[in-house]
């Protein structure tokens, strides 16, 4: 007898489910089984029904094994940790058993990719499974779907290890992420340039909903599911927005607002940590300002704001320096997509408005706290010509580390530790024009003259992360993970989520990159 399941609501092993499931009998040796977390699932994004997906379990990937696994994660779900041992939950999370509570699907989508709009697009291959503690669960790399175009459903090895980390890490900066319970791989073969193998990445968010999202449904007129789409996220993610008296109390545009503010902080925290996405298309935008969708992703090693992290990104549409532009672009095409809603431009509009002072202003935020200039009273920070003059400050320092290539992540650590030692030789040593970094020097120490040193040195120990997920780090991991040794995917985890201490064992991790990590190429083929 199948034991009930959860949240007393069937299961979906009905026609291509059943048959998934049941190809799962030749794929691993175990019986089929029923996986129990234990979770009371609660899967609303299924109830909005068919039009916004297709019902649909994960392809059985054979032989799983843990690659990565995330404790905080599954604190955060709720799920016991002892099921991150367990082999029922590897083969349910590797496709291979269904998980009593969930009602799997992919959901469909449109997009713009590269400026240009490229129709229908959805979960290629992903797949939610459900919703349990208030998030979403999805597995990326789960197999084949409607939605799989020319693509094989899969995700390899390497990209998933990567999408793991980088979620991660991004949570330990503070930074709004969508989050990884685990990557599970196999040796099963996944063609790419090259050959490798595939894995599947069990990923964590409220929600996965994307621009894209709104603008299928724009694109196809379909207003009933539009409208649908939009008050389910209000009612879920942005409840406010229902009661606004803000944008003539017009709900959709307030909700363009909250959007248009969310993914100004989120770009914020990019660039002031040396965050370069890679593939910002709409359909890569979370409709909740959470950095989403890891692909060629790169840290800055060296600070250069044209610099281009995705090998495919031939023109540089996504140059590090370019992202708050381009953000603001998917809003103009997600304002698009919700005008059949807010029907007044002029409103949308100044939703639209919004992004940039409130990007700068948080930009200019988290800047001066990586200079340890607090904001305490008495500093005088809220006249004007004290804040113009930290932005000429930040604006040349920026321009000088351009000018050199100075490392980013070390210069900032090397700043904080000059500040807390007084001692900036180490901080000096990084530049070739010394003059011109002392003549910055002496402006910096002035204003540092007016907070206290030990206050600063602490905000930028807070601040200035040690550790950051360089691409060369990444490689390391993937190349030992490919012969099986997953000790330094699980390193890395706990460096990571942990990027502002000390950790003095790892120290070699926060040194300068060797000269081989400025050859890695990082494209778009995951
Ligand atoms: P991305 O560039 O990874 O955001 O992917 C863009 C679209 O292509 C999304 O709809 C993905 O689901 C889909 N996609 C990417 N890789 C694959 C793949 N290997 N198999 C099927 N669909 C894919
Ligand atoms: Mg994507």
């Amino acid at each position: 007898m199948v034991p009930p399941n959860a949240s007393g609501m069937p299961l979906q092993t009905q026609g291509l489910n059943a048959a998934r499931h049941n190809s799962t009998m030749n794929a691993v040796s175990e019986p089929f089984q029923i996986h129990h977390t234990g979770l009371a699932w609660n899967n609303q994004f299924h109830r909005l029904g068919p039009d916004f997906y297709t019902p649909l379990a994960p392809q059985a990937l054979p032989q799983p094994y843990w690659v990565g696994r995330s404790l905080a994660v599954a604190d955060l779900l709720g799920l016991p940790q002892d099921q991150l041992q367990s082999d029922s939950l590897l083969n349910a999370l590797a496709g291979n058993q269904p998980i009593s509570g969930t009602q799997p699907l992919a959901s469909v989508y449109s997009g713009h990719q590269f400026g240009h709009w490229a129709g229908q697009l959805g979960d290629g291959r992903a797949c939610l499974l459900g919703e349990a503690n208030g998030f979403e669960v999805q597995l990326k790399g789960s197999g084949l779907t409607p939605y799989s175009r020319m693509g094989d459903g899969r995700a390899v090895l390497r990209s998933s290890i990567r999408e793991f980390l980088c979620s991660e890490a991004m949570h330990g900066l503070g930074i709004p992420t969508t989050r990884a319970l685990c990557v599970v791989g196999s040796d099963e073969e996944v063609a790419r340039e090259h050959l490798e193998t595939a894995a599947v990445v069990t990923r964590v968010a409220p929600s996965f909903i994307r621009f894209g999202h709104f603008e299928h449904f724009a694109a196809r007129n379909q207003l009933a599911q539009l409208t649908t789409l939009a008050n389910y996220v209000i009612e879920r993610y942005y409840p406010a927005c229902q009661t606004a008296s803000t944008l003539d109390a017009n709900r959709y545009a307030n909700l363009l607002l909250e959007v248009t503010e969310r993914t100004a902080v989120m770009v914020a925290h990019w660039q002031a940590v040396g965050f370069c996405h890679g593939v910002m298309n709409t359909d890569n935008m979370s409709i909740l300002g959470l950095t989403i969708d890891f692909g060629p992703f790169q840290f800055l090693d060296a600070y250069d704001p044209d610099h281009i992290c995705n090998h495919t990104d031939r023109g540089g549409r996504y140059a590090f320096a370019r992202q708050p532009d381009i953000a603001h672009w998917n809003l103009y095409a997600l304002a698009q997509a919700l005008m059949p809603l807010i029907e007044d431009q002029a409103l949308a509009l100044q939703a639209l408005d919004t992004f940039k002072p409130v990007f700068e202003r948080r930009w200019q935020q988290l800047m001066r706290a990586k200079l340890g200039l607090t904001e305490a009273a008495g500093t005088a920070f809220d006249q004007t010509s004290q804040r113009e003059q930290d932005h000429t400050l930040i604006a040349d320092l920026l321009k000088l580390l351009a000018q050199d290539r100075v490392d980013y992540p070390i210069f900032w650590r090397r700043l904080s530790h000059g500040v807390a030692n007084q001692n900036f030789a180490p901080v000096r040593d990084l530049f070739l024009d010394r003059p011109a970094f002392d003549a910055w020097h002496m402006r910096y120490a002035e204003r540092l003259s007016t907070v206290a040193p030990h206050q600063a040195a602490t905000l930028m120990r807070k601040t200035n992360p040690k550790y950051v997920l360089r691409n060369y780090l990444g490689e390391l991991a993937i190349e030992a993970a490919k012969a099986k040794d997953f000790s330094g995917v699980a390193s890395l985890l706990t460096l990571l989520e942990q990027p502002f201490d000390e950790h003095p064992e790892h120290e070699t991790k926060a040194a300068f990159p060797p000269d081989w990590a400025s050859q890695i190429e990082i494209s778009c083929s995951s």
